[in-house]
């Protein structure tokens, strides 16, 4: 979701007639982007913006903007801590990153931050705003902002507000028009896309359509945006297991154009800490919809998010952590240490925090079972025909290719020939690791339909 407000601020701000710099040095502006998940995310900015301090004063008119969802939750704190920073807004209010910088080059500073977003206004949702897209066959597609659950350790709901789903419509505008420009893989956004379209249900009966079923939308969506002339692959993320619903199975399994790939966050194997994290699912839940989404969508590769140290958890409930994990057999995991985020409920439950040296300790045991079943699940691959699409020559061995197969796994491969980034081509699997694939080209197929210059542009 950051990235691609990264991608609007781009966007915006090039179709207000500036350029892109490669260096900080030559830029008049610098706009950062924050993340506030994590808290190292906190750490880097402020020692970031404390490294501009001296390129601010060392030019006159220099710029700096700091949106995102740590300046929606730190607001005054930031130009407190840095008040050299021109202009600060919030994760509602990315349209205004433009006009803000204009009106603060000869004013005083701006913090603007709105507490929610404002309803029926399109540029809301960030794909309806002017972008500068980083990757040329792929987009992301808002489908969704904000968030309806209160997961204890999230601290989305409190910087990107309460959820509401966009339009059918004017998603299927966008990914139409997205066509036209040469993108031939659609990535579907939003915090919870298992809800989406929920409250559009609402609004219609409120607004006296009986004939609307109050009910999530999302499998009507994908088979709808599956079905676009032009699309290669669709993917999504990031669905929350206690909304799974069978509908949406059937929907990845009866689209040809979806692919075999589900993130699917677990978080904690252990009930107990399933409760406390406010999760909504028990392990037993989790597992069989998992099973049935296996058996329902051949080749499914499944990923997932595990936290580790979760106040209050018991060596017991790590271990049961780890038996769901080893039953899952995940392709991948991004497993976290518990890290507090002030302003959630996790973070005020410091009577039950654990021993950090226990927390790394467990992580690293957890990173053993995970790892184990990547390794299982990427060598049962080898001897295979995979669909990649370009990504590029790959960082570690120029003389390799890099692709992503439909279960979004990275394949470098030895090519005879140099491919275009978004080309379409059958790769053999030879080998396998923990985190990617090794194999040789087979067969080019689709050549990227996009052009060689990313145009800034809007859906609208
Ligand atoms: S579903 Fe939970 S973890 Fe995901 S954004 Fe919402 S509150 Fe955060």
């Amino acid at each position: 979701m950051n990235e691609h407000d990264s991608e609007r601020l781009s966007g915006l701000l090039e179709s207000d007639g500036m350029t892109n710099v490669d260096s900080v040095g030559d830029a008049d502006v610098v706009v950062i982007n924050t993340c506030c998940i994590r808290e190292n995310a906190d750490d880097k900015f402020y020692g970031t913006l404390s490294q501009l301090k001296n390129w601010k004063t060392e030019k006159e008119d220099r710029q700096i903007l700091v949106a995102g969802c740590l300046a929606q939750k730190d607001r005054e704190l930031i130009r407190e801590k840095a008040p050299y920073v021109d202009v600060v807004i919030g994760t509602h209010n990315v349209h205004r990153a433009a006009e803000l910088l204009v009106e603060t080059r000869y004013g005083r500073p701006v913090t603007e931050i709105l507490e929610e977003a404002v309803l029926d206004d399109h540029t809301m949702f960030p794909s309806a705003l002017p972008m500068r897209r980083e990757v040329s066959y792929n987009a992301w597609v808002t489908i969704q902002i904000g968030c309806d659950n209160t997961c204890a350790y999230c601290i989305v709901p409190a910087v990107r507000g309460k959820e509401i789903s966009r339009p059918g419509d004017e998603i299927l505008a966008e990914v139409e028009a997205l066509v036209r420009s040469g993108v031939t893989q659609i990535s579907l956004i939003g915090q919870n896309v298992n809800s989406y379209g929920r409250d559009l249900s609402l609004n219609a009966r409120a607004a006296g359509d009986v004939t609307v079923k109050p009910k999530p939308q999302f499998a009507e969506l994908l088979r709808r945006v599956g079905a676009v002339s032009g699309i290669s692959r669709v993917r999504f993320v990031s669905p929350h297991p206690k909304d799974m619903r069978e509908d949406t199975l059937l929907a990845m399994a009866e689209t040809p154009t979806v692919v075999e790939h589900l993130h699917y966050p677990l978080q904690s194997g252990s009930d107990a800490v399933l409760a406390l994290m406010h999760r909504g699912y028990t392990a037993e839940r989790y597992l069989s919809r998992l099973a049935q989404a296996r058996e329902m969508i051949d080749d499914l590769a499944v990923t997932t998010d595990v936290i580790v140290g979760f106040p209050g958890e018991t060596e017991e409930d790590f271990l049961r952590t780890v038996e769901v994990c080893a039953e899952a057999c995940f392709d991948s995991a991004f497993s976290f240490i518990f890290s507090p985020r002030p302003g959630t409920q996790a973070a005020k439950m410091v009577d039950k925090f654990i021993d950090p040296a226990v927390a790394v300790e467990r992580y690293e045991r957890l990173k053993i079972v995970l790892d184990h079943s990547a390794v299982i699940k990427h060598r049962e691959r080898i001897g295979r025909l995979e669909e990649v699409v370009v990504e590029g020559m790959s960082k570690k061995n120029p003389d390799l290719t890099t692709g992503r197969t439909r279960q979004n796994k990275i394949l470098h491969f030895s090519s005879p020939q140099p491919l275009r980034v978004g080309t379409y081509a059958k790769v053999e699997v030879t080998d396998a690791a923990r985190f990617h694939l090794s194999g040789r080209l087979v067969e080019v197929g689709d050549a990227p339909k996009h052009k060689l210059r990313l145009a800034v542009s809007s859906a609208n």
